[in-house]
This record gives C-alpha cells, structure tokens and sequence, in this order.
C-alpha cells in the first residue's frame, strides 16, 4: 500500500498549488495522452524515489459555524482515508478563524498532522509564522509552494518517519545491474497469481461482475482480512489460473445483496491499481464516457498497469443505440491503442469468458521475456526503416537496448543525444516495439540512457 498524504486547508493557501508541484514531479510513465483529464484532486507522486498518493480535499470552506457541515463528503472521506495530514495555513494572510476552526476539527480526527505554513517568499517566515504556534501543532513547517521553498525538508519530514510502515513505498534507486533485476522481478511474477483490480466509478456494474465471476467459479472464498478503507482480496482460479480479485467495490463485505452499497472511494480505487497487475476498468454503456471514467484512465494509465476495458449494461440496447455509443468510445478512447474493448452484460453474463482470455493475454503481454538480443535487433529494425532526425547538423544514434522490467515492460535504450529525440520518434518506437513484441493489452514503457 502507498501513503496517502491530504492537503487540508481553507481556499486560496496554495493547496493545488502544492499539489501540482508533488503530482508533476513524477515521470509520466506512458507518453501524456492527448484527450486526458487529470484530476486536480488526486496524484501520484514521487519524491527521491518514493511513492505516495497525493489527495487535494479542496472543500473545506472554512466557515466556523458549520465546519462540519461544510466539509463535502469526498473531503471527510479522504482525511478519514489518508494516513498524514498536511494543514496549509497562508503566512501573509495570518492566522484567521476559519484556520482555527479546521484545526479543530483535524485535532478530533487523532491524525498525524503537519501544520504548513506556506507563501513565505520574500518574507520573514519565522515572524510570520509565530502566530501559527498557537494553533497547537507539533510540526510546523514553513514552505512557499510556488517556488518549491522548503517543500523537500517537508517530504523528509513527513515520509521519513512513515517509511518502515510502507515498505511498498520504496522504488528501489537505480540497480546496479537492471537486467538481473529484471529477470528476478519476472520470476517473481510468474510465480503469483494474477492480481486482478475490478475499477470503476459507481454504478457501472463493478458488484454485478464480481458476483457473476465468483457464482461462475468454483472459488474457494475467503476473505483476507483488511478495514474498511482497503479493497478485498479474492483468491480464486479459473481457466487453470490463480488469480487475486480485488475487489473495491465491497461485495464481499455486504450481508446481503441488498445492503447499500459501499461508498466509491478514489483512495481505494488508486491503492487497488498499485496492487494490481491487470485492471478491469468497467464503463457503462448507457452514460456513455464521463469525466470521471477518464480520470480513473487516466491513474491506470500512469500506474503501466496492464488494462481491460469492460463496456458494461450491453444487454437490451437497440442496435442504433450500439452504434452511437461504439463511435462515441471510438471518438474518446481511440488515443489508448493498447487495451482491448469488451461489450458486456455483467447481470447475464454474456461476454465475462471473454474478458478473462484478453486479461490472461494482457498479464502475458506484461510478464512476456525480453532480452537484450532481441530488443536491439528491433531497434536497429527500427532505425534502418526510419533514421532519427538530425540535432544541431548531428544523428541521434542509439546503441543498444536491454530489458528494465516488466508489468509493464522497460525498454531501456542506450545511445548518443536521445534526450534530443521527438516525442514523435519515440511514439514511433514505442508501436513499433509494441507490433515487434506482439504485445497487447500492457503500455510499454521506453527510458533513454545518455552513452553506452
Ligand atoms: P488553494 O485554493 O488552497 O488550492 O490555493 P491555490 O493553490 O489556488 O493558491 C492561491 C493563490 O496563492 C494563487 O494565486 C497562488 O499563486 C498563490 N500562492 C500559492 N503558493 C504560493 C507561494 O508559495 N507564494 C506566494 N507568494 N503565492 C502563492
Ligand atoms: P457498482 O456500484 O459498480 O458495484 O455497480 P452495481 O454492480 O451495484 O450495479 C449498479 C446497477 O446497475 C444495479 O442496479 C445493477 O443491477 C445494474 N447492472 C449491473 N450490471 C448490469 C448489466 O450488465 N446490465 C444491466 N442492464 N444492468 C446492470
């Protein structure tokens, strides 16, 4: 599991403003997808080879009459779900009562809470911030978010003491040697079941599929023990396969089929993508894509999780109607080349066989082994049908390629000047490792490597 850090505080302190200096620090795993939304709210972030999940709560209004009224319910649910808690306070407004009102508020919530005292560009931060002290913080630190001031120490001292309880945390700093790194994580792999995310927004059909993949299977059901912030984990086989569910939308928890359904939690769903190795990403048919869909896309997307896109409630549609949406996806989604697209009916089961052959070809895409030899033979195929473009009157020349990793797969190249490489010519060797490879349903991911 990742750490789940919540930026609190009333409007205008700079919250996405630190938001958007954790979130985009990260390397985008796949190339940024033209037609993507990106939720301001929820990021994953990487600080010095770290991972954690960034969550702007953003509706807190500050009023001090109804501090609780006015918190949105996705606010509560994202500080009750967050494992450390960053206030920001503004050093050049002071300190105001809607601040003292949230610091109530966090003080009864019995979180680990940094006080940040933020803006302090061009001002004397310590004075500033004496007035801060009275709101009974123990960490106070000063940051200006605009400028990325202090917010290093900040990271330091709010994942360092964390680190031990988040070993998942740790993205192990560069290996000495990649591809025996990469080997033992492959055998790793292959030695586990599949770890199979079922994600969606609400409503889309996620209990419904669950129920009807569990009632098709003869499982052996039991279910791992977690609280309520965390997904299931279903041990379950099928076609001769082990595989894990998570499942986030509860089914398991619910008594009865009719108890309401679990709240749709986003911090859940990220922490199920991290842990999976494939994700099912269930839409509904009858409303079409949403902002929402796309965001969650979005977080896979960024993840290099393997990805099936289930289009669910196929059933009793007209055959026009079929058509609209599949021309809307088509128009929405034709950006992701990678992921088979399933039609399904989740309530009568038709299409889940489907579904499980393009997850298995999508973890075998993921998990397939790639080695040198043949990663820079396809480069140098690759290259002689289409020379890079020259850089200041000089080729871009690469050298050699190894494999970096797998689920997704890490396509490390070696060779002069590929910084200097368009972002054309890497989307061209991206598909053309991705039709060499015979690889479907993961990204692939590229990294260049300055010499040999
Ligand atoms: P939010 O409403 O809490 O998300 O606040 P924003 O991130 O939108 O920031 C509110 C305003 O404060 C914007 O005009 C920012 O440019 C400004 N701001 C944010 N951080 C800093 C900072 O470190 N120094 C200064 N001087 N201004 C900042
Ligand atoms: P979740 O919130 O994503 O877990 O969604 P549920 O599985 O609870 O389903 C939400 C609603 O959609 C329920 O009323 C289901 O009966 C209905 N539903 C789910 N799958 C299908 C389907 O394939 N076809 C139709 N027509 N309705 C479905």
């Amino acid at each position: 599991m990742l750490p789940v850090i919540a930026l609190v505080g009333r409007p205008n302190v700079g919250k996405s403003t630190l938001f958007n200096r954790l979130t985009h620090s990260r390397d985008a795993l796949v190339a940024d997808y033209p037609g993507l939304t990106r939720d301001r709210k929820y990021g994953q972030a990487s600080y010095e080879q770290r991972q954690f999940i960034v969550v702007d709560t953003g509706g807190i209004s500050g009023d001090e009459d109804g501090i609780d009224a006015a918190m949105a319910e996705q606010s509560l649910l994202a500080i009750d779900e967050a494992h450390v808690v960053l206030f920001l306070v503004d050093a050049r407004a002071g300190l105001t009562p809607a601040d003292v009102g949230i610091a109530n508020h966090l003080r009864k919530q019995n979180k680990t809470a940094y006080l940040v005292v933020n803006k302090i560009d061009g001002i004397d931060g310590d004075s500033e911030s004496a007035d801060f002290y009275s709101l009974g913080f123990s960490h106070l630190m000063q940051i200006a978010a605009a400028h990325g001031r202090g917010v290093s120490q900040l990271l330091d001292s709010v994942l360092d003491p964390i680190k031990d309880a988040f070993p998942e945390m740790s993205v192990s700093a560069e290996p000495q040697d990649e591809e025996e790194d990469a080997e033992a994580k492959l055998a790793r792999l292959q030695s586990l079941p599949i770890k199979l995310a079922i994600v969606g927004k609400p409503n889309v059909g996620k209990s419904t599929l669950t129920n009807r993949i569990l009632g098709e299977e003869r499982v052996v059901v039991y279910d791992m023990p977690g609280t309520t912030r965390d997904s299931i984990f279903i041990p379950m086989e099928r076609d001769e396969r082990e595989y894990i569910l998570i499942d986030t939308a509860g089914v398991r928890k619910r008594k009865k089929v009719s108890d309401t359904v679990e709240k749709f939690s986003i911090v859940k769903t990220l922490q199920a993508i991290e842990e999976s190795n494939v994700v099912l990403l269930v839409i509904d048919a009858r409303q079409g894509i949403t902002d929402q869909d796309l965001s969650l896309l979005g977080f896979v997307l960024n993840s290099g999780r393997s990805l099936v896109i289930a289009v669910n409630k196929w059933d009793g549609l007209d055959s026009d109607v079929k058509d609209d949406i599949k021309r809307e996806l088509d128009r929405r989604l034709g950006f992701i080349d990678f992921a088979r697209l399933h039609f399904i009916s989740a309530l009568h089961g038709t299409g889940v066989g489907h579904l499980f052959e393009s997850v298995q070809e999508a973890y075998a895409s993921a998990t397939k082994r790639i080695n040198t030899a043949m990663l820079t033979q396809i480069m140098e195929m690759a290259q002689d049908d289409h020379q890079p473009p020259l850089v200041s009157g000089r080729r871009v020349k690469m050298k050699y390629a190894h494999a970096g990793g797998y689920n997704p797969p890490v396509i490390v190249i070696h060779g002069n000047q590929l910084t200097a490489l368009p972002e054309s010519y890497k989307r061209y060797l991206m598909n053309y490792y991705r039709k060499a490879l015979e690889v479907m349903g993961t990204p692939i991911k590229i990294e260049f490597r300055e010499g040999a």
